[in-house]
């Protein structure tokens, strides 16, 4: 098997290299990764620029490619051909900050994982819920371990066509993991505040500022999930018709 593992934190997150070692213990990993954070930056096809490709080496010693165009970009090159050879498998992540409900359309993450799914590759997008006032390097080992675990259960299965998984972790040592839950997407309540400011020349500037999401944690669902120390595994069709609508819409006959 050859692994695809990308993120959108960029190509030195430690989030990624957690991934990539742990994901090498299931077959040839290649990492093709941003140069820059791209966090919340949604479903990206950069197509008004050129984009670049550098060699890099992580931590660890290992060489891995950065990108300056999006996590779903950077997902596109190689299965465009940038690497020659063809991908099995793409996983997306260690993003340190859980992907729950409305969370998928703006996580590159998944995004990244949704460009694979495109492509008709098994993706998965792992993602870690670490604390809101966490100090301090976060620990991925867990995290890692719950996507080789399940990245090995793609491998042995068949995955749905356009579907992907979005899988988020506890943050709790492996073994004080409660299990696994296959859910649906939860109700994220979202605390997004508009803070104005004036910059030096005093014209107005905007920032999206407030709290951290919170979110209903309904059993079945990946908040419900999490709140009770499961790993939340969601599968995410990227065909987002709202079916039990379309009789509705049709009575509306809006014209010929
Ligand atoms: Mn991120």
């Amino acid at each position: 098997m050859h692994f695809l593992v990308t993120n959108d934190d960029g190509v030195d997150a430690p989030g990624l290299l957690a991934l990539a070692q742990e994901i090498r213990k299931l077959g040839r990993v290649t990492v093709v990764a941003p140069d820059k954070n791209w966090s919340a930056s949604g479903h990206v096809k950069t197509m008004n620029r050129p984009l670049r490709v550098k060699e890099v080496i992580l931590e660890d010693g290992t060489k891995a490619f950065a990108s300056d165009g999006a996590p779903s970009d950077c997902v596109a090159l190689s299965m465009l051909g940038l690497l020659g050879e063809k991908i099995d498998c793409v996983v997306s992540g260690i993003n340190p900050n859980a992907n729950l409900g409305h969370d998928v359309t703006y996580s590159g993450t998944v995004t990244a994982a949704m460009e694979g799914t495109i492509s008709n590759i098994p993706s998965i997008a792992i993602s870690l819920d670490a604390p809101e006032f966490h100090t301090g390097p976060l620990d991925y080992l867990a995290a890692a371990q719950v996507a080789r675990v399940v990245v090995e259960k793609v491998g042995k299965n068949k995955m749905p066509g356009n579907v992907l998984l979005n899988v988020n972790v506890p943050y709790l040592p492996f073994n004080e993991i409660k299990g696994f839950r296959i859910t649906r997407q939860g109700l994220r309540v979202y605390r997004d505040e508009l803070v104005r400011r004036e910059d030096p020349r005093g014209r107005p500037y905007y920032w999206i500022g407030g709290d951290a999401p919170t979110g209903v944690p309904e059993e079945g669902t990946d908040i419900g999930a999490l709140n009770g120390g499961f790993v939340s595994i969601t599968p995410i069709s990227l065909d987002l018709t709202a079916y039990d609508c379309l009789e509705q819409f049709q009575s509306w006959n809006i014209g010929k």
